[in-house]
């Protein structure tokens, strides 16, 4: 715990933590000491973690890096950050994501963007960003500034930055780790999940993470399984389905060759290949950017001054409100609730929103088809690799088109990995993605595994 407390400090420009907890962290590493000295060690005894901001932690500042929850201290913990602290696991300190978990390169929270540890001679060693939202939890894994960071996924965001940093990143099955204590970004689509270095890293960290939870109505009632046994897992026999719907026009060549180094890797390793179809995927963004504000509009009508953190001055209610609003939420933030209100509104809800959810049907039909001919599919987690910050600000549309791989299993609830599997001519990592049955996180560390 020293010793990291001492690189979170020295790699401060990097901007991965928003907040440090030095006492915290050391306090609780004194009393993993007794417990290990009394022989009462937990699982995650004195590993030192970091922790997304989007977690609530009892008497710490979580802001979901806004400015609307301002110095906001939860009087509670989450029910994962509990688990894991429960298991012996030591808090770091709070790390940074994009505003209320919306974005693809850290580039919208209210502390400033995020460095990816990771540099590219070949494109001038210009700062790039680590991936988002948890772009915060990905840096701070990739810079050794944790043992593993805590994350979550409403549409890419553990998988992405995973793949942008060389680390592994596991959002697991809709409904495995409870949401209670998260702050709700898009309800239905949410789920927390580890970043870490290895497989087996994130498999213990999600056992801890996981486990059903009666504070939250969505938590799924079964058993966590120990993950780590999978991993190393011989996946001999097991039919990986290459779905040809992923070959998406532009796909730069060498993820399109990374993608056939995974194909032959699992078959050299007794695995049987099979292409399959998912013929709804190009309907996945779309969707995802109708059904994601939708719920995104709703959840953030809580923050009005009045409950929360920041509150602005007004001459009425209304005024502190509107006043409360336009000051507190940045401006991607605001675009997802006009689109998120504007596809729910009386006359627009059933071209738009009714559509999505239809959409989403068939997206997850597709995968059940999927099933009948294989365990786990393989794709690439991204369509590039790191790019540099700025780079598309500018431009909303090119930034959620980097997550046309990975809305796919948020709309459909399924688990699914991403595993460094090699890196671009410029030296930058790639990722590959394995998505599992519901459930079945099992087969997704063992492929896993055999990737990395
Ligand atoms: N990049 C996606 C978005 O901006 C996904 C974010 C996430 O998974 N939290 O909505």
């Amino acid at each position: 715990t020293k010793a990291h407390v001492a690189a979170v400090e020295a790699a401060r420009p990097l901007n991965a933590y928003v907040l440090e907890t030095p006492e915290k962290a050391l306090d609780m590493a004194a009393a993993s000491d007794a417990r290990i000295a009394k022989g009462e060690a937990g699982p995650l005894e004195g590993a030192p973690l970091g922790i997304k901001d989007l977690f609530c932690t009892q008497g710490v500042r979580s802001t979901a890096c806004s400015k609307i929850l301002g110095n906001f201290v939860p009087t509670y913990e989450s029910t994962v950050t509990g688990n894991l602290f429960g298991d012996g696991a030591v808090m770091l300190g709070k790390l940074n994501m994009d505003e209320f978990a919306m974005g693809s390169s850290n580039e919208t929270s209210a502390f400033g963007n995020v460095i990816n540890p990771w540099k590219s001679a070949a494109s001038g060693n210009k700062a790039l960003t680590p991936g988002g939202s948890s772009g915060g939890s990905a840096s701070a894994v990739a810079a050794d500034l944790c043992l593993g960071a805590t994350a979550t996924d409403t549409g890419g965001s553990i998988r992405q930055p995973a793949a942008f940093t060389g680390t592994v990143g596991i959002k697991p099955t809709y409904g495995r780790c409870s949401r209670w204590g998260v702050v709700a970004f898009a309800s239905s689509l949410d789920q927390a999940g580890p970043i870490a270095k290895t497989v087996e890293d994130a498999a213990i960290l999600l056992t801890s993470m996981a486990g059903h939870d009666p504070k939250d109505s969505t938590s799924l009632d079964v058993e966590t399984p120990d993950f780590s046994q999978y991993v190393g897992k011989s996946v001999k026999g097991l039919r990986i389905g290459v779905p040809k719907e992923y070959r998406v026009d532009g796909m730069p060549a060498e993820i399109e060759k990374l993608w056939q180094d995974g194909i032959d890797w699992l078959r050299e390793a007794g695995a049987e290949i099979v292409e399959v179809s998912l013929p709804h995927t190009k309907y996945a963004l779309p969707a995802y950017y109708i059904v994601a504000p939708a719920e995104a509009s709703s959840n953030l009508a809580r923050y009005d001054g009045m409950r929360y953190g920041l509150r602005a001055d007004g001459k009425s209610l209304t005024e502190i409100y509107e006043n409360t609003r336009a000051e507190g939420f940045g401006n991607e933030v605001k675009r997802r609730i006009l689109i998120g209100t504007y596809v729910l509104s009386a006359g627009y809800y059933d071209a738009y929103y009714l559509k999505a959810q239809k959409v989403r049907r068939r997206i997850a039909d597709d995968f059940d088809q999927a099933w009948q001919s294989c365990d786990a599919l393989l794709t690439p987690t991204a369509p590039s690799a790191a790019f540099a910050l700025g780079e598309r600000m500018a431009d909303p549309i090119a930034m959620y088109l980097n997550d046309v791989f990975t809305v796919t299993t948020n709309l459909a609830g399924l688990p699914s990995i991403s595993v460094p599997a090699g890196l671009d001519s410029g030296g930058l990592p790639l990722g590959l993605q394995v998505i599992g049955r519901a459930l079945d996180e099992a087969t997704v560390f063992a492929v896993a595994g055999a990737l990395e």
